[in-house]
């Protein structure tokens, strides 16, 4: 079957290309995606009789309508110092204006009445540098979990008529030939001019296939390593009240690593990530106060490049989570206190603690685990952080890990995304530029208008 645009992936890179595609040309687009709708998307983990990742074959946290972002926090991050380098490739005005322009889209679509948090001139700032640490610049719209999926919702409902969308279709591998991209799926093949992929972090083993199929470009990339921290929401409630979500970096003294805060949030519930099928630990919470919880999370990582002769930067991190999921047969928990007496937690010591873990983990020993440059840069940075949050170093925090960041090797593709082969993109987190939703977000919308004039209304499909 013939359409002008094949997008394969349905995250928010996705989503927001066939937005604005849809509004703006009159091409036949169609998304192919490997999870389910929306309103199928499901995690079995219940809390009560399922506690812990079963590992189905399709992540119902990581894939369908929605991507990796479905029930994440819904945290819009409008900056170009975190969240990717999508800048590097379009200029940083056009980046903030694009996040700019996928927050308006997200106000329209139910998001309406949320809070837009913003570090400028922030007092938190001052604070942060008289204690060697370093507090980023952002503006952060916080949907929420409960937001964001009713504005994924109400997106689909306008693009379901102007779009075809194929669920539970993974592409499984794509093909050029002719000027023509064509794409092999369970439910047959079929070919377009233009193919924008868009296929995530679930998706990079699968996009480091394509590259080899098609003779793509590509760098290895980073990976981050580090823990979740979890404590009573009153430790950073005077950070978090103000900025919701601030990105702390730390130098330490011992290695001069950088280990940053990542992924802040206040009242909010940690839970299980599966990437291929290794468990690892993030975090979300709620719009709503009737879903609060009394703790605040967030992760605190170190990055990690390699070069030769060693790459595999992924495969490091894999190495690393694979041990915690074979010590603790998923995420393993330890209180701060246990960990630096070196003894590990129990479930009894647990039990008693002040702090009352919202994930399900099991209660052992980090330092088996993590390695030791890591962990020593984690430990200097919860003591710093407790200069400016008292509290943070108490025994009875709770760091839960291992928590990995993955970054796609990044595949190579100039000014608009385009890769060697013309009209084939690479956006999103899929690429390697981005590593948020709204950069994500904003890749499509930058690659949707670059291709839309070459489908206007009315002309035949394959034939413009
Ligand atoms: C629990 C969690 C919380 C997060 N919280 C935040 C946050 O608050 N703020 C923030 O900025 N970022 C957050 N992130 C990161 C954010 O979700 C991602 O950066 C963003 O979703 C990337 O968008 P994307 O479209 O590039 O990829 P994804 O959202 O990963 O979407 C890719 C889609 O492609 C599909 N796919 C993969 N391979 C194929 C294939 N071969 N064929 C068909 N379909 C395929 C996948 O099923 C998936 O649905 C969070 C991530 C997680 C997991």
């Amino acid at each position: 079957m013939n359409y002008d645009v094949i997008i394969i992936g349905a995250g928010p890179g996705g989503i927001f290309t066939a937005y604005e595609l849809s509004r703006r040309s009159g091409a036949k687009i169609a998304v192919f995606e490997t999870g389910g709708k929306l309103t199928e998307r499901k995690c079995p983990i219940d809390g009560e009789r399922i506690k812990t990742c079963v590992g189905c074959p399709v992540c119902g946290i990581m894939s369908g309508f929605g991507g990796a972002g479905a029930f994440s926090d819904g945290k819009y991050n409008i900056t170009t110092e975190f969240g990717g380098t999508l800048h590097e490739h379009i200029g940083k005005k056009a980046a903030i204006d694009l996040m700019n322009y996928v927050d308006g889209i997200n106000l329209s679509h139910g998001g309406e009445g949320t809070k837009l948090y913003t570090t400028a001139n922030s007092r938190i700032k001052t604070l942060c540098l008289r204690n060697g640490l370093h507090l980023l610049d952002a503006s952060v719209r916080h949907l929420g979990t409960d937001k964001n999926y009713v504005v994924l919702g109400n997106i689909y409902e306008e693009l379901k008529d102007r779009v075809d969308f194929y669920f539970h279709c993974p592409v499984s591998g794509v093909s050029a030939k002719d000027g023509l991209y064509t794409v092999v799926t369970p439910k047959g093949e079929f070919s377009a001019p233009v193919c924008v992929i868009s296929a995530g972090r679930s998706g990079s083993k699968w996009m480091e296939k394509v590259c080899a199929d098609l003779g793509l470009g590509s760098n290895s990339n980073r990976v981050d390593i580090g823990v979740r921290v979890e404590l009573p929401y009153e430790i950073f409630s005077h950070l978090t009240d103000e900025l919701y979500e601030s990105k702390i970096v730390y130098r330490t003294d011992k290695f001069q690593d950088l280990v940053r805060t990542f992924c802040m949030n206040p009242r909010g519930a940690v839970v299980n990530e599966n990437t291929n099928g290794i468990v690892t630990v993030n975090g979300h919470s709620y719009d709503d106060p009737a879903r609060y919880t009394p703790n605040t999370n967030f992760a605190l990582l170190v990055s990690k490049h390699f070069s030769l002769p060693f790459k595999d930067s992924n495969g490091y991190g894999e190495s690393i989570a694979r041990l915690s999921n074979m010590l603790g047969g998923g995420v393993l928990l330890q209180r701060f206190g246990d960990l630096i007496r070196g003894q590990r937690s129990t479930p009894k010591r647990i039990e008693e603690s002040f702090v009352t873990p919202t994930l399900g983990a099991t209660p052992g020993d980090l330092s088996l685990v993590i390695p030791k440059r890591i962990l020593d840069g984690i430990v200097e940075m919860i003591y710093a952080l407790d200069k400016i949050a008292p509290g943070t170093a108490n025994d009875d925090t709770l760091l839960y890990g291992v928590e990995v960041k993955f970054y796609n090797m990044e595949v190579v593709t100039d000014e608009n995304l385009e890769t060697g082969l013309p009209g084939l993109f690479v956006i999103g987190d899929c690429g390697g530029t981005t590593h948020s939703l709204s950069q994500a977000s904003a890749s499509g919308v930058y690659v949707a208008r670059h291709i839309a004039d070459r489908f206007p209304a009315g002309a035949p499909v394959h034939n413009r």
